[in-house]
């Protein structure tokens, strides 16, 4: 049938343009970020209409649907039970629309609503995950925001939930046996499909883009000759092997990963309390006090001290 395959074409360029964009966004150009959600919500009605047509291809036509929920609600069933219903009595929709030369077509939601009814057999769980429906909604909003000039967007929430969006999106062209995406795409968009398709890498990410951020607004307006005063580390975090760990006003040891929130590390570099060199907490001696309080000392103070202890 000819509508379904200009329907995946659409879909397909609509995807690649979402792609391109939020390229583009990521390289700084944050107006670049309204096309993307623009592209993606495109993205996501076309897949939902192609679902929609690989069960039934009238099903996509607004007289139709509306035909199986006037059922579902007279017979109180799912409009998925209304449709089967209707399929075993032989009733063929397509005569609701013969007279009709360009019918309308459902909404994101209509076919949104109808996928959701696909349930596993033993288990009774919808197919569609809960957190896909939250995000549709979400990237829904913010479309219809942009559309009435009204929006703030932040960019890396943006980010994170068009590659949310992305996974789902893949999951659920699998689930229901539509497509794999990943095959689809243009050459030159697939290393940014590659980011977003995998929830590691795409976190990764965004913890390696803090990294520099932090670096670039600490420095900012320094004269390099000054930047030697700046106490400004990345340490390789312990917990998830990342090189992201960066200070944090808000951690007790002064910094924290941007990756994994871990903020303990042997090689956190502190101040001796006796001369004020840093060293790797590793390498510091502790003190107990009299008082009863805590003090490290490099291993300089400390072996002095020993010195004049044994002398
Ligand atoms: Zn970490
Ligand atoms: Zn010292």
């Amino acid at each position: 049938m000819n509508y379904e395959l200009d329907i995946k074409a659409n879909a397909l360029d609509s995807f690649n343009e979402a792609l391109e964009k939020f390229e583009q966004g990521e390289k700084g150009d944050n107006k670049a970020y309204k096309f993307a959600i623009l592209h993606t919500s495109h993205f996501l009605e076309l897949i939902l209409k192609i679902y929609i047509i690989s069960v039934d291809e009238n099903l996509v036509f607004s007289k139709c649907y509306r035909h199986i929920t006037k059922i579902s609600k007279d017979k109180n069933i799912s409009i998925l039970e209304s449709f089967e219903k209707l399929k075993q009595e032989s009733f063929d929709l397509r005569t609701l629309i013969n007279n009709d030369n360009s019918p309308h077509t459902i909404t994101l939601d209509q076919a949104l609503e109808f996928a959701k009814c696909e349930k596993c057999k033993t288990t009774e769980i919808s197919f569609i995950d809960t957190d896909f429906c939250i995000d549709i909604e979400w990237i829904k909003g913010l479309r219809n925001n942009i559309e009435h000039f009204q929006f703030k967007l932040e960019p890396k929430e943006v980010r994170l939930c068009i590659g949310r969006l992305v996974r789902g999106a893949i999951e659920f062209l699998e689930i229901f046996d539509i497509m794999d995406l990943e095959s689809e795409i243009g050459k030159d968009r697939l290393h940014i499909f590659k980011v977003l398709a995998d929830e590691y890498t795409q976190l990764l990410r965004e913890a390696k883009r803090e990294v520099v951020e932090q670096k670039t607004d600490t420095f900012r307006g320094v004269r390099p000759k000054h930047y030697a005063f700046i106490e400004w580390n990345v340490y390789t975090c312990p917990d998830c092997s990342n090189h992201t760990m960066t200070p944090n006003q808000d951690s007790s040891t002064g910094y924290r990963c941007t990756y994994c929130k871990n903020e303990d590390s042997d090689e956190i570099e502190v101040q001796c309390d006796s001369c004020g060199a840093f060293l790797p907490r590793n390498e510091m001696d502790t003190w107990h006090m009299d008082d009863e309080t805590i003090e490290l000392r490099c291993c300089f103070c400390s072996g002095q001290y020993q010195a004049e202890k044994y002398d």
